[in-house]
């Protein structure tokens, strides 16, 4: 399944949680795990504090910060921040199923990262039944 998410600034957090735990309920699986993967060089997958959404704010400053727009970067498409920003956040999540949902902690929630935006962007999304001898 495919989960597509368009982004509106430069760099961005957007919380998917809900999008995909509706998926999890659809798709009928009560034990197994959720993959989720970002095919894009300059975007990522992460989970993290959703309660307050400063976290992903400052996450996001942070980021910026140590890997500035301006720099004497080589790459000629002129957004290696974007590409550096991707490999650091990483590309997949993987979640355990329990019960029809997704096995978050209290505070967590699954964030799609946006680096060099705004585009429309897909998250992979696959769901394996866990297997009873
Ligand atoms: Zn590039």
């Amino acid at each position: 399944m495919i989960l597509t998410v368009k982004s509106k600034s430069r760099t961005q957090f957007i919380d998917i949680t809900s999008d995909i735990q509706k998926m999890v309920r659809t798709s009928g699986i009560s034990e197994g795990l959720c993959m989720l993967y970002v095919p894009h060089t300059t975007a990522a997958i992460t989970i993290n504090e959703s309660a307050d959404p400063s976290v992903a704010s400052d996450i996001l400053m942070v980021l910026n910060e140590v890997i500035p727009w301006k720099a004497e970067y080589h790459h000629l498409e002129g957004n290696s921040p974007a590409h550096i920003k991707s490999t650091l956040v990483g590309a997949s999540e993987l979640i355990a199923v329990e019960n029809g949902n997704l096995v978050l902690g209290t505070w967590q929630g699954i964030f799609f990262c946006e680096f060099d935006g705004p585009r429309t962007r897909k998250v992979n999304v696959r769901l394996i039944k866990e297997q009873f001898d």
